[in-house]
């Protein structure tokens, strides 16, 4: 039975130091039918613990698989976590809060794609929420980009919601796979088109949307004067959208089909224009690297890199505390291996972060 065997002991506390670690560990754990031990959760942040959002996504992670979470509360620095077999099916999570439902879907997706059956998650919370990917960053850069690893992830934004009420929806539909194929992203192209959205919903009026929108088209064209860029501003329809909130994301695209982004999200005390120069400024600090990937979706590769069949390659601008943190963890649940080298090319910051993945297999199908 899987949980079974030693406990394998998690010092939340290291490198990033955040919640990041708990959603790897959980899923890692979760898959490998590994007992885990978390301790000094959060301990790097200044509300340490579990927050909402942590809890729901480790209670998530537990009710995919029928294991049991103990010491798990609002406010807890250590969890004990026993695993037990992925079966699938129809689940909610709901923080209750402005929680992201984009890192709902971190924690959950690496085990719902080794389920027995094909699974849908209802995930609420927030879906364009800060210090996390907005739900635009994962339709339009995480989803394209994951699913060279073989699978397709099929994501539904049923309502949008934003700090702080929360009430945001989306459902995301998994079919689970027998394995997943290593990722060859080395050859960054030239960048063919950039494009977005910038938005505001609720009371906000639309001028914002459109000045956001503008600010960050001059940004851009100041560095990269030859491309077309193209933001739609957006004001999100009254029945799928709570409250107010307003934000902006920008991606670009290359030939080779690299996708980057920059974002940002409307805050009291900052003008619009400012908004939209910060994502703007995000997306053309990612594109000057060379790398394929953006600083962001650097880290939230990583987990698939470990379980994929193969040696997986990514070439990426200087690692993130996250991406280092998710290796080391990863590293530690796995054995997977992982190398990370400078490029050797002149006038680059660039890295090849190599995995030979353990090629993980679905034995429930
Ligand atoms: P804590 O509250 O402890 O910081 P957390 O769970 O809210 O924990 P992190 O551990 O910092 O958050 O992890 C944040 C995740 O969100 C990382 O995977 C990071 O790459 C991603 N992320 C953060 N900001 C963005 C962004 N602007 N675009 C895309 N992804 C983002």
């Amino acid at each position: 039975m899987a949980g079974e065997g030693e406990t394998v002991d998690i010092d939340g506390s290291i490198m990033e130091g955040g919640g990041q670690i708990l959603r790897i560990c959980a899923a890692l754990g979760c898959l490998l039918g590994k007992r885990l031990h978390v301790h000094q959760i959060r301990a790097g942040r200044s509300t340490p613990g579990l927050r909402p959002q942590h809890l729901s996504g480790l209670q998530t992670v537990r009710d995919l698989c029928g294991g049991k979470l103990e010491k798990a509360e609002i406010g807890s620095t250590e969890i004990e976590f026993a695993p037990g077999k992925i079966k699938g099916g129809t689940l909610t999570a709901d923080p209750k809060t402005a929680g992201s439902v984009c890192l709902l879907l971190q924690v959950s997706l690496p085990c719902v794609l080794f389920a027995e059956s094909p699974t849908e998650l209802i995930l609420k919370g927030g879906t364009n929420a800060e210090m996390a990917p907005q739900i635009d960053y994962t339709t339009m850069v995480f989803k394209p980009i994951v699913e060279h690893f073989s699978f397709k992830l099929d994501c539904d934004i049923k309502r949008r919601g934003y700090y702080p009420r929360g009430g945001g929806e989306i459902l995301v539909k998994v079919s689970p796979v027998k394995h997943l194929n290593p990722i060859n992203l080395v050859d960054r192209g030239s960048v063919t088109k950039i494009y977005g959205r910038a938005f505001v919903a609720g009371v906000l009026p639309y001028k914002m949307a459109k000045d956001m929108a503008s600010a960050a088209v001059r940004c851009i064209r100041r560095e990269l004067r030859d491309l077309h860029v193209n933001i739609q501003a957006v004001q999100e329809p009254k029945d799928t959208a709570v409250a107010n909130g307003s934000g902006i994301i920008i991606v670009a695209e290359t030939s080779t089909g690299c996708l980057f982004a920059g974002s940002a999200l409307g805050k009291k005390g900052v003008t619009t224009d400012r908004v939209g120069m910060e994502a703007a400024e995000i997306l053309l600090r990612n594109l000057r690297h060379g790398g394929c990937v953006d600083e962001y979706l650097q880290d939230q590769l990583i987990i698939f890199m470990a379980l994929a069949d193969g040696i997986s390659q990514i070439k990426t601008g200087p690692l993130t505390l996250h991406t280092q943190t998710a290796i080391h963890f990863a590293e530690q649940l796995t054995k997977a291996k992982f190398t990370v080298k400078k490029c050797e090319e002149a006038n680059t910051d660039c890295n090849i972060i190599e995995c030979q993945g353990i090629g993980f297999k679905n034995m429930n199908i």
